[in-house]
């Protein structure tokens, strides 16, 4: 399930600065029985969010899992037309 509280931005950060441009994709790790939500990722950034997750679930800090990219228009909603 896709929460429907996404960030407005792109959740790439480079020396605490965020990117700030709008998210494309929707980022999530699909373990065994379920999927995490890990953050959203402007096109820009995709690739190199992919390599820092792989980091993380190397390090143990999120769960080990296949790493998932979804269009963010695909699961858009009527909220998203605010931002
Ligand atoms: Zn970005």
């Amino acid at each position: 399930m896709i929460s429907l509280q996404l960030p407005k931005e792109c959740s790439f950060r480079e020396k605490n600065r965020h990117c700030g441009y709008p998210p494309s994709e929707v980022i999530s790790v699909i373990a065994e029985n379920d999927e995490y939500m890990v953050g959203v990722v402007c096109s820009k950034h995709r690739a190199f969010v992919r390599k820092y997750i792989k980091n993380l679930q190397l390090k143990g800090q999120i769960p080990p899992g296949t790493i998932g990219f979804q269009d963010i228009k695909t699961v858009n909603t009527s909220c998203m037309k605010i931002y």
